[in-house]
């Protein structure tokens, strides 16, 4: 682990990728790769945080992200508290930004919040002094997904640039493609979206990607396949015939692997849905990623917390 790019970093928050520069991408990137090495020490712990508390605002369910930023606290020997709104005030009628500033006046030095709404945390970043990692709003934006994404995709086939990559599955209310493709653009990724029309935004090709309606359209010569889950939670009235119908048509199945190229890799943010978007003998076969991805996510939220507690809140 390394102390890198020392003043480089002036970021008070990690809203969105939208804001970052392919710079600050890069400077994420190359702290997270060396952050990796403390998850394979005997004694998992580094004393980066010490005397820091990092609170953890959950509004929406979490498996993956939730213990992964808290996780990555504690190993930076920060003290992490976690806050869920079942078991909070907010159950209470107490608004959002009274709960958050009573959470204020313990004066946390990070805040990681998701929620339902788009742009919660943009918008408590402005109002409290305490730093703001979004861990996903609505399905606006999630700048760490994108960013373990992108570290593994690194990994895997060394750098981004001139990628062919597919994204596909539910764009219209998925956060986890917004990053993806405005992260991968910026890194000079070639971007397929494809999806059924009635989970396509309006505004799929302002996003900056190609957009399919077939499947194998995108993934013919892909060196990356993501597959995203059906955003049931999300979806007013429902927009598919059926499971079974979806699978037959964006499932992704060996046979449709075997269209694009033959390193390529397949990813997934998770939770998966198998049978549904993914076949189980693709999401545990040998191109699958997924669990690399879940490992990458706790060195890429070191990162971040590590760039944002470095620099004193403006
Ligand atoms: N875990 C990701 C998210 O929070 C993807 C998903 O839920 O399907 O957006």
């Amino acid at each position: 682990m390394t102390e890198a790019h020392p003043g480089e970093w002036q970021r008070k928050d990690l809203l969105g990728i939208r804001d970052l520069s392919r710079r600050e991408i890069e400077i994420i990137l190359e702290t997270a790769e060396s952050f990796r090495e403390v998850a394979e020490r005997p004694i998992k712990k580094v004393p980066t945080l010490r005397g820091k508390t990092t609170v953890n605002l959950f509004f929406e369910a979490s498996t993956r992200t939730s213990s992964s930023f808290e996780i990555a606290e504690k190993r930076m020997s920060a003290d992490a508290i976690n806050f869920s709104t079942s078991s909070s005030s907010l159950s209470k009628g107490e608004s959002l930004l009274d709960t958050t500033r009573t959470l204020e006046s313990m004066a946390p030095d990070v805040l990681v919040i998701r929620h339902n709404h788009p742009m919660v945390p943009h918008a408590l970043a402005k109002r409290i002094a305490s730093r703001v990692i979004n861990a996903g709003d609505g399905a606006h934006e999630h700048p760490t997904q994108a960013l373990l994404d992108a570290l593994t995709i690194v990994q895997k086939k060394g750098s981004i640039e001139g990628l062919r990559v597919a994204i596909v599955g539910d764009i219209e209310h998925s956060r986890v493609v917004r990053s993806n493709v405005l992260l991968l653009r910026a890194l000079g990724a070639d971007v397929t979206v494809a999806g059924p029309r009635t989970l396509m935004p309006d505004e799929a090709e302002s996003l900056g990607a190609d957009v399919q309606y077939r499947m194998e359209s995108a993934i013919e010569g892909a060196d990356v396949i993501m597959m995203l889950r059906i955003q049931l939670e999300r979806q007013g009235r429902t927009r598919l015939p059926s499971n079974d119908e979806y699978f037959q048509l964006f499932g992704l199945t060996r046979e449709r692997v075997a269209l694009a190229k033959d390193d390529v890799i397949i990813m997934h943010p998770g939770p998966l849905n198998r049978g549904v978007e993914i076949a189980s003998d693709v999401a545990d076969g040998g191109s699958s990623v997924i669990l690399e991805q879940v490992t990458n996510g706790l060195a890429v939220r070191m990162a971040v917390l590590f760039l944002l507690c470095g620099v004193p809140a403006s």
